[in-house]
């Protein structure tokens, strides 16, 4: 019997929950609730996918800072009172050993606070800005709902870039420029997503707008994995960041913020793997090339010096890869790599040797192609870029066929009472009522109406048969 016994299409949150473990990307028996080891595997995928965005940021002037954990209750008060934002979800530290602590803290659920209450001592006039901070950091909120690994956890990790600027056109560019950096880091990871305006209702609170990244999964649901939000001045004038303008007048600057966490992990999982395990855009991969050596007796003295000098070779290239010399068998051994997911395997056996060559070995299609010595390098290098279109084009014909329409009650019922749901567009007349009937009725939400796009009205709201003002995509998500 194969040892792989989830099937994604059976089961896919089966299927998730035992290849994130078994491919060493999460383990999560810490016996606290939602919070995770982040392994070997998962910590070098999010750290791969923190060196492509850094890079973005910094072509974009953004500077990388570090605040504290610790947030005075005092700048969570003074946010909820004008804004209903995180305080359910709040961690608070009370004690320190068994005396009760004077002042309580948060542990941080989001950094605005904290961070905006230090640029408003940092910011005194519109050449203070444009300013553009981003975190790296651990984010802690006691969801009270079901936790799973990566898709819904009570601590992970995360980037979150808040910004100031000193007119409402720059917020606006900003905003453009993180869909710029978002949008082609997700091209980068091979992941599809469809960018929408969020409802009014769901805009981040004291936000004048919310835009978010949602990725269709392959069991018909979404996956939100990004945000952006134009705070407008909302936050300047809670936290004070007022500056002096060129004619010597007077504002409150006007902010964006934009974050994205290890849910982006879970989302290349869920939308590439397959039954064996991980499968991974060559550029994420922690490792990326695995040589396997298939022994003969007599023979392997004569194996074990090519694949040495193979290694030397792939190795002087900069590329990720391993030798493995262990005693398992070499189905074994398949088996494991496929399992985390090493985009390229190179089999060396004696007849490799005699031909000159090694055979090269897709993870993704299985395809294997033998190759001269010579040109291994540069072969492994296009099956790289070869793996990587192919792994875009999949994630863009999942995207395609995730959406369909629905121009009655009765199509958009049918939609989310079958199988594979993903994106229904229907036409919606904008009141929270017809919203909340169809997250009551069918589990599903609205996510918005797609951003930069005015599609115009194809019938009448799908709830009230009034007439409809948008276009919106709905959705199960996670
Ligand atoms: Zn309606």
């Amino acid at each position: 019997m194969s040892v792989f016994t989830k099937k994604k299409d059976e089961n896919f949150m089966a299927w998730y929950l035992d290849i994130v473990r078994r491919a060493q990307v999460v383990d999560s028996r810490t016996e606290v609730k939602g919070a995770n080891v982040l392994m070997a595997n998962g910590y070098e995928i999010w750290d791969r996918m923190k060196r492509i965005l850094d890079e973005k940021f910094y072509v974009t002037e953004h500077k990388n800072m570090y605040f504290p954990l610790f947030i005075p209750d005092k700048f969570i008060e003074m946010e909820s009172t004008h804004f209903e934002g995180f305080v359910p979800e709040v961690a608070y530290v009370t004690h320190a050993g068994k005396k009760k602590l004077e002042e309580k803290f948060a542990l941080r659920p989001t950094s605005e606070t904290i961070m905006y209450h230090m640029y408003s001592q940092w910011i005194r006039a519109y050449t203070d800005m444009p300013l553009k901070v981003n975190q790296w950091c651990n984010i802690i909120r006691i969801d009270t709902k079901d936790t799973k690994p990566l898709l819904r956890d009570r601590e992970f990790q995360w980037t979150e870039a808040h910004t100031c600027h000193a007119t409402p056109e720059e917020a606006v560019k900003q905003v453009e420029e993180s869909m710029w950096i978002y949008g082609s880091f997700f091209d980068e990871c091979c992941l599809p997503y469809l960018i929408t305006k969020r409802p009014k209702y769901d805009t981040f609170p004291g936000a004048l707008y919310s835009i978010a990244y949602d990725a269709p999964l392959t069991d018909g649901k979404t996956l939100q994995i990004g945000t952006t939000h134009n705070l407008d001045q909302g936050f300047a004038k809670v936290f004070n960041i007022r500056f002096q303008k060129e004619d010597g007048s007077h504002d409150y600057a006007y902010q964006t913020c934009y974050g994205l966490s290890t849910r982006v992990i879970a989302a290349v999982i869920s939308v590439h793997g397959d039954d064996r395990g991980l499968i991974l855009p060559p550029y994420l991969a922690p490792l990326q090339v695995v040589i396997v050596p298939i022994l003969f007796k007599g023979k392997e003295e004569m194996v074990d010096k090519e694949s040495k000098a193979i290694l030397e070779k792939i190795k002087n290239a900069n590329l990720r890869v391993k030798y493995d010399v262990s005693e398992k068998t070499s189905g074994f051994k398949f088996n494991e790599y496929e399992l985390i997911g090493v985009p390229v395997r190179v089999e060396i056996g004696p007849k490799e040797v005699e031909k000159g060559g090694v055979t090269l070995a897709r993870r993704d299609t299985k395809e294997r192609i033998f190759v001269e010595t010579d040109k291994i390098i540069e072969t492994i290098r296009e099956l790289f870029d070869k793996i990587t279109e192919e792994l875009k084009d999949r994630a863009k014909k999942l995207l395609e066929e995730s959406i369909s329409d629905a121009n009655t009650y009765e199509e958009l019922e049918k939609k989310f009472k079958g199988r594979n749901p993903g994106f229904v567009r229907t036409n919606w007349c904008g009141d929270v009522e017809c919203a909340d009937l169809i997250k009551e009725k069918l589990k599903a939400e609205i996510r918005g109406t797609l951003y930069g796009e005015d599609e115009k009205p194809f019938g009448l709201c799908v709830i009230c048969t009034e007439e409809a003002q948008e276009v919106a995509y709905i959705s199960k998500a996670y």
